[in-house]
Formats: structure tokens, sequence, C-alpha cells
């Protein structure tokens, strides 16, 4: 029996400060890091009875940029003592760019860590400012410059669009300014507005407001434009990448149905048809870890349906969109039959195209990728 290795995805849950716009859990109560490791060791073998090896880790947050490199070495220690790692294993850091040293990303290399991914958001001040991030433009520069001098050669970065005070010229040229720093990865986030985050609780109070659906339309298809002619693959709605090698092979995990493991509080799983998520709590996590138990919140075995749903719906929001040959064998659905009509409509709408046995989303059909899988 072949075994699908299996990515891993580890959430580290502290942040310094909250990000106003950040709905990902987090708490700035960082003197819990050492039981959260404890913990988290714990949780790393308990699984290695289900997942045997990986081939993708990602240390996700919060900010997994807090853990000095001790602690960072205990954490793929115990991976590696209770996981088959593939040897080309894609190893991902996410970090804050106040956080990295040039020694702290020389450790990070010495770990095996073979791309970075950076929260850049922006390089204008005002706008840091007004997402409440805790970086400065100059330090983002310098994030960049320090991580390619450590030898990173896989370096992802992100950005967010529709702020408030921005137009399309000058996303052009945060866009132009990534691109002069050639990373391999660039994701793109249009800003928007969880209930649960600071900046909702704003929203309408001092005239902040959203781009309208027009404007968000013409930034999405101004950022594809000028990323794609700048040599970037636009794989999927957020995410460029400067060739295939450098697509996350992590992410990739998510969108195929591939087995993943989540580890840490809120963290989610996939294996079989089978999903469940950890609890969004440091101190359910560390109760539940000490009383022996899983800290699982929720687990539900998906449906046909459910999985024939989830695969067009991720399937659409790629370029290499949806092999119909496999989707039939995957989820015994013969999509071009059985959505003839409505999927006629939309490619006479410019919104997908079918060429060589692929239903692909056209560019247009990214930027509306989330409603077209309600066909
Ligand atoms: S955006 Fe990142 S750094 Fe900011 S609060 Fe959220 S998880 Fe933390």
């Amino acid at each position: 029996m072949m075994v699908i290795p299996a990515g891993l995805y580890i959430h580290v849950p502290f942040c310094l400060s909250k990000c106003f716009y950040c709905s990902f859990y987090s708490i700035k109560s960082t003197n819990l890091i050492p039981d959260y490791l404890l913990a988290l060791q714990k949780e790393i073998e308990f699984y290695s009875k289900h997942f045997h090896s990986l081939d993708t880790i990602y240390l996700g947050g919060g900010t997994p940029s807090l853990l000095s490199y001790d602690q960072l070495a205990g954490i793929l220690s115990a991976i590696h003592n209770n996981y088959r790692i593939a040897a080309k294993a894609e190893i991902t850091i996410e970090a804050n760019p106040g956080d990295i040293s040039p020694a702290y990303l020389r450790g990070l290399r010495k770990l095996g860590i073979n791309r970075l991914n950076i929260g850049i958001q922006s390089f204008d001040n005002k706008l840091l400012k007004f997402l409440g991030r805790r970086h400065s433009s100059l330090e983002a520069i310098s994030a960049i410059e320090k991580s390619r001098r450590a030898g990173f050669d896989n370096l992802g970065i992100d950005l967010i669009y529709g702020i408030q005070g921005t137009n399309i010229k000058s996303w052009k040229n945060t866009l132009q300014k990534a691109v002069s720093f050639a990373p391999e990865h660039i994701s793109c986030y249009q800003l928007s507005l969880d209930h649960k985050t600071p900046l909702y609780r704003t929203y309408g109070q001092n005239g902040f407001s959203l781009p309208d659906e027009n404007t968000q339309a013409n930034f999405f298809m101004t950022t594809s434009g000028l990323l794609e002619a700048a040599g970037y693959i636009h794989y999927e709605v957020s995410n460029f990448a400067r060739g295939k090698f450098f697509q996350s092979q992590h992410n990739g995990k998510y969108w195929r149905h591939s087995p993943y493991l989540g580890l840490g509080p809120g963290a989610h799983s996939f294996l079989d048809s089978k999903r469940w998520w950890n609890k969004s709590s440091v101190r359910a996590y560390l109760k539940e870890i000490g009383e022996g138990r899983r800290p699982v919140e929720y687990s539900e075995e998906l449906t046909l349906e459910q999985l024939q749903l989830e695969a067009l719906f991720m399937g659409l929001r790629t370029s290499a969109g949806i092999n119909l040959r496999l989707f039939k064998r995957n989820y015994d659905m013969d999509l071009l039959a059985e959505k003839k009509t409505i999927l006629e409509k939309l490619r006479e709408n410019g919104l997908v195209k079918l060429e060589r046995g692929f239903l692909l989303p056209t560019r247009r059909g990214l930027a509306v990728a989330d409603s077209l899988a309600l066909i």
C-alpha cells in the first residue's frame, strides 16, 4: 500500500501585539510558551501513530519567529524523532520582519528550514500603522535583505491591498517595490473585515471604509496582470510564484484534499474524508493535553456531496483547475455532464475554460472564485 506523505502544520499562537485586521487565534501571554512547547511535544508524539511520513512542515501562527533557536530546534527534533521526513521536504516558517536578526536567520537555515515567509503587508509606514503592525517599512526591507544574505533562496512575502487611503496607482508602486526584491513567492490578500477584529469595531466610526466591488475587482486584475508580466505564475486566487517549484507545496495539500496534520491550538487536520480541529484556546489546549486527552474541539466525516463541493470550490481557486478524469475517479461525479448548462454559461461569460480535460478558471474567474463554486 502506498502511503501518501502528509503535510504538518504547527500553530504557534503567540503575538506580541494584535494587528487590527487579524482574526487568527493568538494571545499575548508569552509566559505560556514553555507549557505550550511541552504540550506540543506530546501532541507530536501522539499523532505519530496515525501519520507516518511528512513532506511539508509549516510553522505558522501567530508569530513562530517569537520562538528562540533552541525552542524551534526542540520542535523540529521532536518531529524528526516521530515521523519520517522526506529528503526534500518543504519546511516553512512565517516571520515578523522585526524579529529576525542575521544570527537568527542563519539558525533557521541550520535547522533545515528552507522556506521563509515574511509578513511585510505594506512598505508604507502610515499603512503599517493603520494595520497595527509592529514593524516599519525599513525593517521590512532589511528583513528581506538579511534573509537573502542568510542564504534563503525560497522567500515569500505577504502584502495586503484595498487599505484605506490607497488607490490603484499606489498599490502598483507597492507591487513594483515587492518585485524589485525578486521574492520567489508573493501572497496578496485583500483587506477584509472580520467581526472579531479591532478594525471591524472602528469601521464606520472614523470614516474608514473598504473599496467597493468594482474597485476591488480592479485591484485584483491589476495585481494579477502586473505580477504575471513580472514573471510570476498566478497559481491561486491570492498566491503568485516565480516558477512552479516555488508554489507552496504545503498549501497545495489543503486545496487537493491531501492528508495534513495540524497541531497546536485551533489547528485543523484532514485524513481520508475526516476533518477535525483543536480548541482555539491555549489554556484549554494545555488542560486537555495535561489530562491525557486530545485537544480536539470538533471532528466530522465529510459526505461525498461535501467532498465534491469542496473539491470544486478549491479547484476553481487554482490556475491548475480541475482534472475532470480525476474528479470523476475521486468524487464519482462527471462534472461536464452534471453541470453542463451552468458550465456553458460560465464559459460564455469568460469565467472558465475547458482545455485538455481540465476545467480552468480564467483570470476573471479567479477574481470571483468564491461564487464560481456555487454552481
Ligand atoms: S497578523 Fe500575524 S502577527 Fe498580526 S496578530 Fe495576526 S497572527 Fe499575529
